[in-house]
């Protein structure tokens, strides 16, 4: 993949996870949410006045239709890895953490816990969707919480009001309880505002367990998998994997703390791991 010279950076990465850390805090209190949102820095507010502003269910419906063929490039999982940590090295040169050392802390605190190789696999590419930002694509169409488009706005997201210069907020049709869609019809048949978890669900859909696809396309829905909202959209099987979306959910925000994986030491664990799931070339 070509980089695309517009592409914003991954600029300010590390106060983007001050700011995680601090609002999925499990020790937080509700009444904290407003307080985090607006203590957080000017680069996530105004991270999220575009991300809120421009995720229409148009917008969404028509990306979707851009990138889910998958037939712009063929690449395979450790290379996804590398060319998604050049662009950080690249542009923040100041951020310790980067793009491939937070895959390998999640993938490797699931190992410690002992949880199956799939699971790990899991952990390993669950943000490799964020190459979008190499190919184009703005910092709000790729990363931040997702939540549904076509009906009404929960007042769990994460910045709710800034909701209110959305163009869908003057669609009545979308500003019901179910909106376009049918009580308990199933997140599957769902539209979320567009972003690195459904881009990565498509490109690994077939190499990974149910429960590892609800962990890869739901991670950044918070709404849903952590402040309980939506539940009327559910279906039997999305309760089933909501808990395994929730078993995700630490790996990815805590292992941020954890010790630093020696990249060579581990390379050929996960060399393997990757061999075991995934085609040689995956379709992007
Ligand atoms: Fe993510
Ligand atoms: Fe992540």
């Amino acid at each position: 993949m070509q980089q695309n010279a517009n592409a914003g950076p991954l600029e300010s990465l590390e106060q983007w996870e001050d700011f995680v850390q601090r609002r999925y805090d499990p020790n937080r209190k509700p009444e904290d949410f407003r307080k985090h949102d607006e203590e957080s820095p000017a680069v996530v507010r105004e991270f999220y006045r575009l991300n809120h502003m421009y995720q229409t269910r148009e917008f969404v419906q028509q990306k979707k239709k851009q990138y889910l063929g998958l037939d712009r490039e063929r690449m395979g999982v450790w290379e996804a890895m590398e060319y998604l940590n050049n662009l950080v090295d690249e542009s923040d040169p100041d951020t310790d953490l980067s793009q491939i050392e937070h895959l390998l802390q999640t993938a490797e605190s699931i190992r410690k816990d002992g949880h199956p190789r799939w699971m790990i696999a899991t952990g390993l590419v669950h943000d490799l969707g964020k190459v979008l930002s190499l190919i184009g694509e703005p910092q709000w169409a790729v990363v931040g919480d997702t939540f549904p488009v076509g009906c009404e706005w929960s007042k769990t997201i994460v910045f709710h009001d800034y909701l209110a210069a959305n163009p869908d907020s003057s669609n009545p049709q979308y500003q019901t309880l179910y909106g376009v869609y049918e009580p308990g019809c199933g997140l599957d048949n769902v539209d979320l505002s567009w972003g690195h978890d459904e881009y990565m669900y498509h490109v690994v859909k077939d190499y990974l367990p149910l429960e590892g696809l609800y962990m890869i396309r739901y991670h950044s829905f918070y709404p849903w998998h952590q402040d309980g909202a939506y539940h009327h959209l559910m279906d039997d099987q999305d309760r089933r994997m909501l808990p395994w979306v929730d078993k995700f959910n630490p790996y990815d925000l805590y292992s941020k703390s954890a010790e630093r994986p020696n990249l060579e030491e581990v390379k050929p664990f996960y060399l393997d791991l990757i061999n075991e799931f995934f085609p040689e070339k995956l379709r992007w």
